[in-house]
Parts: C-alpha cells; structure tokens; sequence
C-alpha cells in the first residue's frame, strides 16, 4: 500500500524510533524479538506505559498490515502480548492504543501500540477541546 493509498507521509527513516531501532538513541527496553521491539515511553501517561513498534519501517497500522509479512505480523503481536504478560498487566487490565495520522494524534511517523497499565484508565475517547 503506497503512502498516497494510506492517506500518510511515506516512511521518514529520520524518525525518532528508527533511530532507537539503529542504535543511535538509547531506550529502556522491556522485550525484544527479531519482529518487535518494547520500551518505555519517555513521557509516561499511566504508571505503566510501554511502547511496541516492528522492526520494520512502517507508517501506519494500514502500511504495516498491507506490505509487512505475515511473519513480521505474527511476530508483532505476538509480542505485544507477551509484554502484557510479562509486564503482569492481564489480571488488572489494561489498554492498548495506536494513534494514526494528524487526527489521530500520532507524533512519531513509524507504527507503535502503546500499552497503558497500573491505574484504572479513564475514558476510552476525551471529549474534543
Ligand atoms: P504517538 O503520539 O502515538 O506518535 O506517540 C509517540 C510517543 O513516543 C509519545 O508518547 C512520546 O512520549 C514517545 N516518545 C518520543 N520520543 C521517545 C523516546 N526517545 N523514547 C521513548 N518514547 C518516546
């Protein structure tokens, strides 16, 4: 799925999360998998709030899902829910949540799931400013 199908930016290899996954900016890594990797958002919203992107160089939840392989997808979540698990969040609860694009509020341009915990969460959707 081209970027012009998808509505979003082609790939930016500059982005910040592509700079951790090539090493050049550290992390506070929770899980890695030759698919995925898991870290601590920088700027914590719940007591528990880790981040999961792939591996591989993806916009968007519809970039990631039309031209990643299925092992890179199998991959992916299978890994977002082991660090549900291994962050003991599954007896609790928790959420997961993907921004996408300007109205979705995404900030850094490579798809990511954030994973929130430790608190109960407030509304699914704020109401609009
Ligand atoms: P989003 O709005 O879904 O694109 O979220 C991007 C998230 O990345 C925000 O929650 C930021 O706090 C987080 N973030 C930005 N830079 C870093 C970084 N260097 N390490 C960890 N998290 C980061």
């Amino acid at each position: 799925m081209s970027a012009a199908t998808t509505g979003l930016p082609p790939y930016d290899a500059g982005n910040i999360f592509a700079r951790i996954l090539r090493g050049e900016i550290p992390c506070k890594r929770v899980h890695e998998t030759p698919h995925a990797l898991a870290f601590h958002d920088i700027n914590p919203q719940a007591p528990v709030h880790v981040l999961v992107i792939p591996k591989g160089p993806y916009v968007s939840l519809a970039d990631f899902s039309a031209n990643a392989s299925d092992a890179e997808i199998g991959g992916f979540w299978r890994a977002v829910g082991q660090v549900a698990r291994d962050l003991g969040l599954e007896s609790r609860g928790y959420r997961v949540l993907s921004n996408m694009g300007p109205e979705g509020g995404q900030e850094v341009p490579h798809f990511h799931v954030h994973l929130f915990g430790g608190r109960r969460l407030g509304r699914m959707v704020p109401a609009a400013p």
